[in-house]
């Protein structure tokens, strides 16, 4: 489902003037990049946990996609940011125009 709404949303940007991505798909990027960052985090966390120690250890990658995935949820707009873009859309702080 998320990759859907990811293909989506690239879809629709790239029929928009940048101007108009900025205005009308803001809240969408956000929600997308909230819940893909997510997802990826929870998938590392689950599979370290079923693999036990060595799931945690280097000689599987997932310690490394967990951490690697893990600073965008801090970069590049943290997920604290993307919901305030959302709650702006939500409650009408920032309208589409
Ligand atoms: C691996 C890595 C690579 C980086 N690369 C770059 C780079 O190439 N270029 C670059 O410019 N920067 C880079 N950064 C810095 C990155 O952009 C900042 O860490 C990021 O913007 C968060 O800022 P901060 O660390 O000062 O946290 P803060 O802004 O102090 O935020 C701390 C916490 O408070 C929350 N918070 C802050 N303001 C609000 C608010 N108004 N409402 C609600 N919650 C809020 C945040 O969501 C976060 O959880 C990188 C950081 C990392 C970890």
């Amino acid at each position: 489902m998320l990759r859907t709404l990811i293909h989506k949303t690239a879809w629709e940007m790239d029929r928009m003037a940048k101007p108009d991505v900025a205005r009308r798909l803001s809240d969408k990027v956000s929600m997308r990049n909230y819940r893909a960052n997510r997802l990826v985090c929870e998938a590392a966390d689950r599979a370290m946990q079923v693999h036990g120690a060595i799931g945690y250890s280097r000689h599987k990658p997932f310690e490394h996609i967990y951490r690697h995935h893990r600073r965008y949820r801090i970069t590049e707009g943290s997920e604290e940011i993307q919901m305030r873009r959302v709650a702006q859309y939500l409650f009408g702080y920032r309208r589409e125009t």
